[in-house]
């Protein structure tokens, strides 16, 4: 794990995060400045920079965050009346976190595009 990477240490319990949800490959955390009544981040337990490093191995772990998305929308009862992933790929994607990560936005009606 990368000395400097805050979503590593979220998911080590070095620093503090709401969870919502874990399981042995991924963590999922209340964002800590939401863009929407529901806003979290679904992190691989894996350190992966950005979208861009994923592998080939990697490819049921992105299924398993989808699903897992799927299944806190529904439970939070905002699944029906729609909601947003997210993936920031790079500075000019809108990434600040070096973290591969995919935010979960639900609870108001989106725009698009988006910004
Ligand atoms: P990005 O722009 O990289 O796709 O999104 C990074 C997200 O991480 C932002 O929505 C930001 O609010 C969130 N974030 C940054 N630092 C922390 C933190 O320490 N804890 C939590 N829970 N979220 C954070």
């Amino acid at each position: 794990m990368p000395d400097n990477c805050i979503f590593c240490k979220i998911i080590a319990g070095e620093i503090p995060g709401n969870f919502v949800y874990q399981d042995d490959e991924i963590v999922v955390v209340e964002d800590i400045a939401p863009q929407a009544p529901h806003h979290y981040l679904l992190l691989p337990k894996k350190h992966i920079p950005t979208t861009l490093d994923l592998d080939l191995e990697d490819r049921e772990l992105v299924g398993h965050i989808h699903r897992v998305a799927a299944r806190i929308a529904r439970d939070k009862g905002f699944a029906d009346e729609g909601f947003r992933i997210v993936n920031n790929c790079n500075e000019g994607g809108g990434q600040v976190v070096w973290h591969l990560h995919f935010h979960l936005l639900g609870g108001r009606r989106m725009g698009w595009p988006p910004g």
